[in-house]
């Protein structure tokens, strides 16, 4: 039986008096992990001078052993659950404000930190540099206080979920509502129920901006999967996928699919918003010691607000179009998306954060893993644009701003993306077109899911 792991995120329905709490436990979660990160920072160095000793005396000992009572011992650098054992040695005594909040608050910090420093120590081998140049190559960094954000986890055997009707008399027993037993705090409304039955394996409680959500990560079988995700699925199909510029993205099936409208207007409003917040009176550098202005914080709210819900629009879009195409198509062909050469392109960079890819494609992938699809990825070098996807000639001169295609060879005369998207569709399993009504399904789909869309048509000169 194959266990898969689904998460929902949920708004929780919080007094001050909770978000009072949280805001605590948010501060106890940073303060831990700046405490392991103030901690490695200086051991770490201690380390690395020790190492260099003990590499020059192991040098002297090999030639000549004799000359030592004992072989040179190698220095060892304290790990995670050192550093946990250690403030939890200290804890009663020097930070009992942490156990005002659920021990994952802090505890969790450690394992946290535990993966900054096995990532940190990963990339150091691997050798990938940081693209900021003040992010020393990924050495773990202090958290800085957010008024504006937060978070903190709750492991599951610490996670209560209670519907009205069985929860004690202070709440409403009648409502069907469900309610999340916070340790060391008491019951807090959900503002929906949870649609998935199954293990909890933990919830994390985030601030965004003046909202609090818990994200619960479950635990659930495949028939409780099929169950909650209804979907007509169809079989031997094929599509290639063509991320753009024009429309978010094209179908090898000729229709072009739009980025939700919303996003536009609200992202050029929310860098106006971030202008202004810029302006208003905070600590510009390290060590300046100007107060935070109360504007200042009402301006941050106001952006992350705005923030926010421009990260749901694009979401939901993900969610939308990942279901859709997942459930239509059995092979789904898509190029590999190459951070460095998007990015290098000032007007591609831009529509790539616009609609989110990269969100679209996490989608994508484990939603095809869900429904036995499969996913390809082009070569990061196949030409996809610069090929005729009729008659295979390789067009190596292709402008970026030739939006059609014309065919020297064959005479095709086709839009750009929809040619790439053709030719991606190649690198996947041999499959015909989609029939009318197939197509026409699909069409719906996407309707009903308010996905604009246009169809785009080749023509031969
Ligand atoms: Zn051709």
């Amino acid at each position: 039986m194959t266990v898969m792991i689904v998460g929902q995120k949920i708004e929780l329905k919080g007094s001050n008096k909770f978000f009072t709490y949280c805001r605590k436990a948010f501060g106890v979660s940073r303060f831990t992990y700046n405490w392991c990160v103030a901690k490695f920072t200086l051991d770490y160095a201690a380390y690395c001078a020790a190492m260099d000793r003990y590499r020059k005396e192991l040098e002297k000992y090999k030639k000549s052993p004799l000359c030592f009572t004992q072989s040179p011992v190698k220095p060892r650098l304290p790990t995670a659950l050192d550093y946990k054992k250690e403030f939890n040695a200290l804890r009663k005594e020097q930070y009992p404000f942490t156990y005002e909040v659920t021990k994952y608050a802090s505890q969790q910090a450690f394992i946290n930190f535990g993966k900054a420093v096995k990532a940190y120590f990963d990339n150091v081998k691997n050798g990938k540099k940081a693209k900021d140049k003040n992010r020393k190559n990924f050495f773990p960094r202090f958290k800085k206080k957010s008024y504006t954000s937060g978070s903190f986890y709750i492991g599951g055997d610490q996670v209560k979920l209670l519907t009205g009707k069985s929860c004690s008399e202070k709440l409403n027993n009648h409502s069907k509502k469900q309610y999340l037993n916070i340790p060391n705090f008491g019951y807090v409304q959900l503002k929906e129920n949870l649609r998935f039955t199954g293990h909890i394996n933990s919830v994390t409680i985030s601030q965004s901006g003046d909202r609090l959500y818990a994200s619960f990560s479950i635990e659930i079988t495949e028939e409780e999967y099929l169950r909650t995700h209804k979907t007509a699925v169809q079989h031997n199909t094929a599509v290639g996928i063509d991320l753009g510029l024009k429309a978010a993205l094209m179908l090898s099936d000729g229709i072009a699919i739009e980025g939700p409208k919303p996003l536009k207007t609200k992202l050029r409003k929310l860098a106006k918003l971030q202008r202004q917040l810029a302006c208003k009176q905070h600590p510009r550098t390290k060590g300046d010691t100007t107060r935070v202005s109360r504007n200042y914080i009402k301006q941050s709210a106001k952006v992350s607000r705005l923030y926010r819900s421009i990260a749901d629009i694009r979401n939901d879009f993900a969610h939308k179009i990942s279901s859709i195409l997942t459930s239509h198509y059995e092979y789904i062909c898509m190029e590999t998306l190459n951070v460095k050469g998007m990015m290098a392109n000032h007007k591609l960079s831009a529509a790539v954060s616009d609609v989110g890819f990269y969100n679209i494609k996490s989608k994508l992938m484990y939603k095809s893993e869900y429904k036995h699809r499969v996913l390809y990825e082009a070569d990061m070098f196949y030409p996809s644009s610069k090929t005729c996807s009729r008659c295979g000639h390789i067009k190596k001169d292709l402008q970026l701003k030739e939006r059609v295609y014309d065919c020297p060879e064959c005479g095709l005369s086709i839009d750009r993306d929809l040619n790439a998207a053709i030719n991606l569709k190649k690198i996947g399993a041999v499959s015909p077109e989609l029939t009318p009504v197939e197509l026409t399904a699909l069409l719906s789909d996407l309707k009903r899911n308010q996905i604009t869309t246009s169809s785009v048509k080749a023509g031969i000169r």
